[in-house]
């Protein structure tokens, strides 16, 4: 296949679980920049594409190329490497570590003196965690130990940690499930200012949070594309509405 201009391309996707497809003969582009959200009834397969793009699920068939590099034959390491970041549902922090350190561990490998937590803190490092603390709204808890912060900022204490690698794809699935509105709220703003310098993708069943943050909305089913396009247009698809929207 040719080379692109997208940042993520998903060619002819399929995953099969004994005979089951999750996911079905998906294409979709992402591009520069952009903040995609993937919506879709539980069991679409939205959590798979997700799978898929970060090396944790093997695909049957078909093309992920991320930056003109084939994912498919990656492991999940090498893909983190390549500047692909990916939030689970639950936050896998260190609850035992102070913010500071939760990000100072996330800085990547082989950029700064490394080895262990108690590793020589360089300037690069320091300055990376100070910019990332600022963004993830915890400048003002860095000393506190991440098992005292709130949900809300323990999933935003992830993305932080997330971001210490600068990925050119960040993808998060489900971020603001059990959130109060404020952090609602906050972490659109969040997504917002992160998608200036990446693109990302989201997955999310919070329809008024999607109206905030999404460039375009992809609606899976039965591991298939049922439409895709700006939120408004989405949002009125006689489809999307019956077996999504609706419910
Ligand atoms: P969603 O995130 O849209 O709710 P998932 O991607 O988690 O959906 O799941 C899609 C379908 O694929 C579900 O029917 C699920 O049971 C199935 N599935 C997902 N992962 C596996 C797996 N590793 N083995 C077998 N079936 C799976
Ligand atoms: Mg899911």
């Amino acid at each position: 296949m040719s080379n692109t201009d997208f940042v993520l391309a998903i060619e002819d996707l399929t995953v099969s679980f004994d005979g089951f497809k999750a996911v079905d003969n998906l294409t979709m582009y992402i591009d520069k920049n952009e903040l995609r959200v993937v919506i879709g009834p539980n069991g679409a397969g939205k959590t798979t594409v997700l799978d898929l793009i970060c090396g944790k699920t093997k695909s049957t068939s078909g093309s992920i190329k991320f930056m003109n590099t084939e994912l498919t034959k990656l492991s999940e390491h090498e893909i983190v490497r390549a500047g692909v970041g990916r939030k689970f549902q639950t936050p896998s922090i260190y609850e035992n570590l102070s913010v500071y350190q939760n990000l100072e561990v996330s800085y990547p490998k082989g950029r700064g003196v490394w080895g262990s937590l108690f590793f020589k803190r360089s300037d690069a490092v320091v300055s990376q965690v100070k910019k990332i603390a600022d963004e993830i709204m915890l400048t003002n808890f860095l000393d506190m130990e991440a098992a005292l912060l709130s949900h809300g900022q323990k999933q935003w204490l992830e993305i932080g940690m997330l971001l210490m690698q600068d990925p050119e794809l960040l993808m998060l699935d489900e971020p603001v499930a059990g959130m109060s509105a404020k952090e609602r709220d906050q972490t659109a703003d969040l997504l917002n200012k992160i998608c200036k310098n990446r693109s990302v993708i989201v997955i999310e069943h919070d329809m008024e949070f999607v109206k905030k943050i999404a460039h375009k909305v992809t609606v899976l089913h039965q591991g298939k594309i049922l439409a895709e396009g700006a939120m408004d247009k989405v949002q009125e698809d006689e489809k999307v509405i019956e077996v999504y929207l609706g419910h």
